[in-house]
């Protein structure tokens, strides 16, 4: 059983109003494995309060030296708890241990490192110099503010990893914030409170509110005029309800949503097999917003990448789902319901005409838990729902394309986009492509788009706004025009 996390409000480590907990189920067991607050209305109502309070009548905003330094500070007590906060990934979360280096734990920590390192390129004003008309002329500045108070809600899948990415930003920026996890996964973010008052952030500047109803704290945010803006990321419906609901306030949205990725594996590239098979959605589950869930083969080779999968999810067996082994990436998927969800999914591809070439069954024989196969479609057209909708789970659609125009035709006809792929022997011809392909980031030839000092997000409806990098902190920054006569 892990320990049991408390709510972070106003400067204070504390139990949820009414001492109110709700326990928190392992997806490797589905049993209890841990015990969090659960944060009631009142409590969410002082966490506003204190943010509100933080913002307006302390020097957090203005101060940027002093809170870069507790920023910084709380940066370094992470990196100690690393072991712990691995640990909650896992048994919470359902990380493999293999997947904990990457977007879990290790690469979050290292795109935290990537903002502070980024914090002197932030520009605080720019001076526009002298103009206008002789009666008028003025000198002109553009300051950038923080915002304010930033509500930021954040899913269960990588959990550290997108609380670092808001919370660490909106502080940069000298916003106050509060931050309320998913209901799944409260460990992450309920640490990061525990560490902050260890820092010793002043009171209000940074809370956290767990809880087990997934929209009551999150609607108090989005509704609450003193809330500045909401920074979202999950899932598209509860992304555009947050945007409805925002209008009341005009709140700023900001907001990270779901997505349907396409690769194109061109016919020139010179390792097919190789590019075809690092195509199994394996790591974490195939649990991933920028995952690219929908292969694109040119037809002419189609059965020879079927036999490639074939072969490939055939070699995978036993190399996923053991909770101790440091080489795998995939466990469990997070919980009952999403499992129930995906297996709707593997259903619905199956009714759907598509061909299950690989997986399709729950394995609870591998510890109780959530356990989905690695699973493969082939024969799968992008008008079908398994190609068109965002599964969240070990589920591959291969879908063939007559030539390149073809290629990027079904590559765009998606309601999203958020990330994709090209790979082509000739690295010109894959730049061409990937300048037609509307998502916020393309891989070329497996090239690295995610990284603390770059800006992710997406098109379409895979959201708004753009998160990490200096982009990711401007996005809390209003601007400010002062103009003197001169
Ligand atoms: P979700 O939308 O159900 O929940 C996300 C968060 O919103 C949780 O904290 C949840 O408690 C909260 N929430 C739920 N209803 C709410 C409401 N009415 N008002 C305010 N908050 C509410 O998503 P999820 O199931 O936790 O995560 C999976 C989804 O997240 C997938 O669609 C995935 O693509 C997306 N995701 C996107 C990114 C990205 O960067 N684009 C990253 C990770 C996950």
């Amino acid at each position: 059983m892990l320990s049991e996390t408390k709510l972070y409000i106003n400067g204070v480590v504390r139990p949820a109003a009414g001492d109110r907990t709700y326990e928190t189920v392992g997806p490797w067991t589905g049993e209890v494995v841990g015990k969090a607050a659960d944060a009631s209305a009142e409590d969410v109502n002082e966490a506003i309060a204190a943010a509100r309070r933080a913002f307006d009548a302390t020097d957090w905003s203005t101060n940027h030296q002093a809170r870069f330094e507790l920023v910084k500070r709380l940066y370094e007590l992470l990196q100690a708890n690393e072991e712990r906060i691995s640990t909650l990934c896992r048994v919470q979360g359902g990380s493999a241990l293999g997947f904990v280096p990457r977007a879990q734990v290790g690469m979050a920590l290292g795109c935290y490192k990537e903002l502070l390192d980024l914090f002197p390129q932030v520009r605080w004003e720019k001076d526009r110099g002298e103009a206008g008309p002789p009666q008028y002329r003025s000198h002109r500045k553009i300051v950038y503010e923080a915002v304010g108070v930033v509500g930021a809600i954040t899913p269960w899948n990588v959990p550290l990893y997108v609380n670092i990415g808001k919370v660490v930003s909106a502080l940069l920026a000298g916003c106050t914030v509060i931050l309320k996890p998913a209901p799944d996964t409260p460990g992450p973010g309920a640490v990061m409170g525990e560490l902050a008052a260890e820092a010793g952030f002043p009171p209000g500047v940074f809370n956290v509110v767990t809880g087990a109803d997934p929209a009551m704290a999150g609607e108090m945010l989005v509704l609450d005029p003193r809330v500045d803006l909401i920074s979202f990321t999950g899932s598209t419906g509860v992304g555009k309800r947050i945007m409805e609901k925002g209008a009341a306030t005009l709140k700023r949205v900001f907001l990270e949503l779901g997505g349907k990725s396409a690769k194109i594996v061109l016919d020139d590239v010179p390792n097919f097999a190789q590019e075809v098979a690092s195509t199994m959605l394996v790591g974490h589950a195939g649990q991933g917003c920028a995952v690219q869930s929908r292969l694109l083969v040119s037809r002419k080779r189609y059965a020879e990448a079927v036999e490639i999968l074939r072969g490939a999810y055939a070699a995978y067996e036993g190399k996923w789902g053991d909770f101790d082994d440091p080489s795998q990436v995939m466990g469990p998927v997070i919980s009952k319901k999403q499992m129930e969800r995906v297996m709707g999914y593997i259903d619905l591809g199956v009714r759907e005409g598509a061909t299950l070439l690989a997986g399709g069954k729950t394995r609870p024989e591998k510890g109780g838990g959530w356990f989905i196969e690695p699973t493969c479609f082939v024969d799968v057209t992008n008008d079908m729902r398994i190609g068109r909708e965002e599964i969240f789970g070990p589920v591959l659609v291969v879908i063939p394309y007559e030539d390149e125009e073809d290629a990027i035709r079904i590559a765009n006809d998606s309601d999203y986009g958020l990330s994709s792929g090209v790979a082509s022997g000739d690295l010109d011809r894959a730049l061409r492509l990937a300048g037609r392909i509307r998502a916020g980031s393309v891989s070329v030839n497996g090239g690295m788009c995610i990284a603390g000092d770059l800006p992710f997000g997406g098109y379409k409806m895979s959201g708004i706004g753009r998160e990490w990098g200096v982009e990711g902190i401007e996005e809390y920054l209003e601007s400010k025009v002062v103009a003197w006569r001169v």
